[in-house]
């Protein structure tokens, strides 16, 4: 465990990792932009490709003292990050169970890639126990969830599933981008392998695209070798762009977490909104195993349309904007059937419990009367 732990989020938001150059007093820690080092009094060569670089080792060591875990890359997608876990860790001739509901582009890449190089999958039927310990198989070697899920928010029991792998020997690994480190901590509840979409929460301004992984040092070692060869790594003003991002990590997403909690409430209470997924609600189904694993319920959250036609809805709108991707400042609006489900069957978005009314809100950090007030004249849009 890391000795980091002991200190508050916001605290390690702030300063933890921070590089201090003894020759320059400021700080804050600077761009080393060099792509080319010099070797000889150096025993490792250093190398922005080999994940070793000043920039990318101080977001490591914030991440990583966020999430509490030992070690970690930093990536330049969620996607690199998820891809590389997937192809650093299996082999051919082995099993993968992936939760039912992935997000679209680690769907795809399951789909389009894994088969290719002799890995099996399965994905669950739902989330509960038997759903998972029904998907293994002899050879199976990692289990891999989300939760929450996208876009029903669905919440799956992250200590359950980790109970499973370690019985059964396999590595278990969590997409944890939308609770963020500040309402979800998955390494202690047992987890081996945590990604993120530093896309999304952790960039927080809907302005640079990254990812990471953790880990324990051990197996971090271990996905670096595929690391290395995929070549998915962050330059360093990306790194700075991260890294100053993070500092209002936990500020940003308490505020999240109050708004999207009020939204929630409110739209509950709208005869046009027939349906609010929101883990942080007392109806919704897994609410107690929420109430369990997370300390913030976050800012995502979906809702079902009654009447209203769902593209005047979200043309009637002002504030909020509808636009694809999530975890910014800035209150936006999506419609799953129309982005991120586009290209399922309607029997595949029937099975998913997804449907054209479906909507789904990334709060931000707007004054909640004004948030509230955008959806409300929308809601009172003529049919
Ligand atoms: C966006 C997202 C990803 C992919 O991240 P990129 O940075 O777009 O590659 C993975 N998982 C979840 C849950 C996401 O929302």
């Amino acid at each position: 465990m890391n000795h980091l732990q002991s200190i508050g989020k916001h605290t390690a938001c702030v300063h933890t990792g921070t590089y201090r150059d003894s020759r320059v007093p400021g700080i804050n820690t600077p761009v080393y932009t060099s792509t080319a080092f010099e070797y000889l009094d150096n025993e490792e060569s250093i190398y922005p490709r080999y994940f070793n670089t000043t920039n990318q080792e101080v977001i490591v060591k914030k991440i990583a003292a966020l999430e509490h875990a030992e070690n970690g890359l930093v990536m330049s997608s969620g996607m690199a990050a998820i891809s590389t876990v997937l192809l650093g860790l299996l082999k051919s001739g082995d099993h993968v169970v992936f939760q039912k509901g992935l997000y679209g582009g680690t769907f795809h890449f399951v789909v389009a890639e894994l088969q290719k190089l002799g890995i099996s999958y399965s994905i669950t039927k739902g989330i509960e126990e038997d759903d998972f310990l029904a998907a293994l198989r002899p050879n199976t070697a990692m289990i891999y969830i989300e939760t929450p899920s996208n876009p029903l928010l669905s919440i799956t029991d992250i200590e359950m599933v980790a109970n499973i792998a370690k019985e059964h020997g396999l590595v278990s690994v969590i997409d944890n981008t939308f609770a963020s480190p500040v309402n979800q901590n998955p390494v202690d509840l047992g987890i081996d392998i945590v990604v993120h979409s530093a896309t999304k929460y952790l960039g927080g301004h809907s302005d640079i695209c990254a990812g990471i992984i953790l880990s324990t040092s051990k197996r971090i070692a271990e996905i670096r070798k595929m690391a290395l060869n995929l070549g998915g790594s962050l330059n360093a003003q990306t790194c700075a762009l991260l890294e100053r991002s993070i500092k209002t990590l936990a500020l940003r997403v308490n505020q999240q977490n109050s708004n999207a909690g009020e939204v929630a409430s409110y739209l509950r209470k709208h005869e046009q909104v027939s349906r609010v997924y929101y883990p942080g609600l007392k109806t919704h189904q897994n609410h107690n195993v929420a109430v369990r694993q997370m300390s913030g319920f976050g800012g995502m959250l979906s809702f079902e349309l009654r009447n209203l036609d769902p593209v005047k809805f979200q043309r009637k709108l002002n504030l909020i904007k509808p636009a694809v991707s999530l975890g910014g400042i800035e209150t936006t609006i999506c419609s799953p059937t129309m982005t991120s489900h586009r290209h399922l069957t309607d029997s595949q978005r029937k099975e998913e419990g997804i449907n054209e009314k479906l909507l789904r809100l990334s709060v931000g950090i707007e004054d909640i009367p004004d948030i509230l007030q955008d959806l409300d004249q929308a809601l009172s849009l003529d049919i």
